[in-house]
């Protein structure tokens, strides 16, 4: 629960419909008896504290089915959980059932074909871990332990965008488990208004039990550049990096990142506590072509560390997951496009990074193009593509005295950034989801009408609804 949540009277299952279930499922029924509960029920953002009356640990499709049967047939909540890490918490509700893909997370290849089957509830480790060792990947996050089910619903934004777009744009079919508990098909002749809804339109329509993902080529080691600056240089170094981004080539993804470097070993004392910036880039090229055109990134005056090299595009894959450790911090992450960033917006971003209450914090400018552009806005569900930038608040903090002032910042900074805003978030950092328009601005009028209506074909009853929700026309 958070604080600003009522808990809802706990409701009596009937047992014997318990022990049927129980009976019916391959994969495990855990209560708040069984050893695995607590354990099972923590999801990332350690705000989140839910209790579901029942978490099925679904191991293969009929798991999922009668587990959306029983949760009906019962009247209960559905929460989906893959990955956990939704900042909102919707992978876990008070009382209800909650769905645990995580033991679903086969990954199959096919280097031959440039595809990759990857079951619901796997992890982008997972994926690369299986892909790389062929040559081969898929556009991912920028953590491994982020799960590919919740990133790709609702779009997908990692380091190989410029070249092969969002998560979303590289699925090619699904296959999912619906409202009524069949096992649908979704690929471009069949159900293709599913497929197109899945590539954006997040975990709104059923419960993906297999992604079938295009493949890429992926040289041996690319290149990370990550050149770390001293933030009250922020003012100099983020219009050279803008000018930089505008002409780089496709091969180039990044951003530019601003933190607290901690007390830690991983960084040389003499920087810990620090404020900074640092410019992380990946180029899907051959890595010393990466360091050639990464080579001016690195040559914006003096440096306070660098972490640029050449590595296994797996390696970087990981590089960031110790920053990120499961159920220990308070977050509260919230984005929002900017139409492009002169001087004037990196001035606002500077004036309220300067005033975040918490050195834990992260916010990051994103460039987007290439890939991510050449994609028709009507394509997928994602929606609008035409943001040069995106500014995510990643408000992280420990202790809930904390909630205030750092929710507290990131609204008031998000408010005042709507002045530089395309008026679109992207929904993956939705805040806590609160906003009573939040999904429908984010998609915009036409896409979210077109949603409504696969909506109510797949789930006219809104069961999935613990998630950026899309409300069923009717
Ligand atoms: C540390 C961290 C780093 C991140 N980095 C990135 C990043 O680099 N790029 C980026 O784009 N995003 C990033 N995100 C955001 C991330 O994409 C979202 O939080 C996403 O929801 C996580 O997916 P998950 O499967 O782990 O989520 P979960 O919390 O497990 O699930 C979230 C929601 O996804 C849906 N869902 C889950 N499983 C299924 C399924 N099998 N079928 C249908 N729907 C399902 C449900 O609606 C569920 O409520 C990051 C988040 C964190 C916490």
């Amino acid at each position: 629960m958070t604080k600003h949540e009522a808990k809802p009277a706990a409701r009596a299952l009937d047992p014997e419909a318990v022990e049927a279930f129980r009976a019916e499922m391959r994969g495990e029924v855990l209560d708040s008896a069984s050893e695995a509960y607590d354990e099972t029920r923590v999801i990332w953002n350690a705000m989140i504290d839910r209790r579901p009356t029942l978490i099925a640990r679904c191991v293969n499709a009929a798991d999922v089915s009668a587990s959306v049967r029983f949760a009906r047939a019962q009247g209960l909540t559905i929460a989906m959980r893959s990955g956990g890490h939704n900042v909102a918490g919707y992978a876990v509700c008070e009382g209800g059932l909650m769905i645990d893909m995580s033991l679903m997370d086969g990954v199959r290849v096919s280097p031959a074909l440039d595809r990759a089957w990857v079951e619901g509830g796997a992890t982008w480790a997972a994926v690369d871990r299986a892909t790389t060792p062929f040559g081969r990947a898929t556009p991912g996050g920028l953590i491994s332990a982020t799960g590919v089910a919740g990133l790709t619903l609702s779009g997908g934004i990692g380091w190989l965008r410029g070249t092969h777009g969002l998560a979303c744009d590289n699925l090619v079919a699904a296959d999912l488990i619906d409202a009524e508990g069949r096992l649908i098909h979704a690929s471009e002749t069949e159900n293709a208004d599913l497929l197109w809804a899945l590539r954006g339109g997040g975990g709104n329509f059923g419960v993906v039990v297999n992604f079938e993902f295009r493949l890429h080529a992926i040289a041996p080691e690319v290149f990370f550049c990550a050149p770390i600056y001293a933030e009250e240089r922020a003012a100099e170094i983020l219009p050279l990096w803008r000018d930089f981004m505008t002409t780089a080539p496709d091969e180039l993804s990044g951003l530019a990142e601003f933190s607290t470097i901690p007390a830690d070993p991983a960084y040389p004392e003499e920087i810990w506590g620090r404020r900074v910036v640092a410019l992380a880039h990946v180029y899907d090229g051959p890595a010393e072509e990466g360091e050639r055109v990464t080579a001016p990134l690195r040559a914006f005056g003096p440096m306070l560390t660098d972490f640029s090299g050449a590595m296994p595009y797996a390696t970087i894959q990981t590089l960031y997951d110790g920053i990120f450790p499961k159920g220990r911090d308070r977050c509260y992450w919230k984005s929002t496009y900017l139409r492009g960033l002169d001087d004037q917006v990196i001035a606002d971003i500077l004036g309220h990074l300067s005033r975040r209450p918490s050195e834990m914090t992260f916010a990051s400018v994103w460039k987007f193009g290439g890939a991510v552009q050449r994609v028709a806005p009507d394509a997928t569900a994602f929606g609008d593509r035409s943001m040069p930038f995106m500014f995510s608040l990643d408000a992280i903090w420990q202790g809930a005295d904390g909630d205030e002032a750092n929710i507290g910042w990131v609204r008031s900074a998000w408010s005042a950034m709507q002045a530089h805003s395309t008026g679109r978030m992207y929904l993956n950092f939705p805040g806590l989801g609160e906003g009573d328009t939040l999904v429908r601005d984010a998609f915009g009028a036409a896409t979210y009408a077109r949603l409504q209506q696969v909506k109510r074909r797949y789930d006219p009853h809104n069961v999935f609804r613990m998630n950026q929700n899309i409300v069923p026309v009717g």
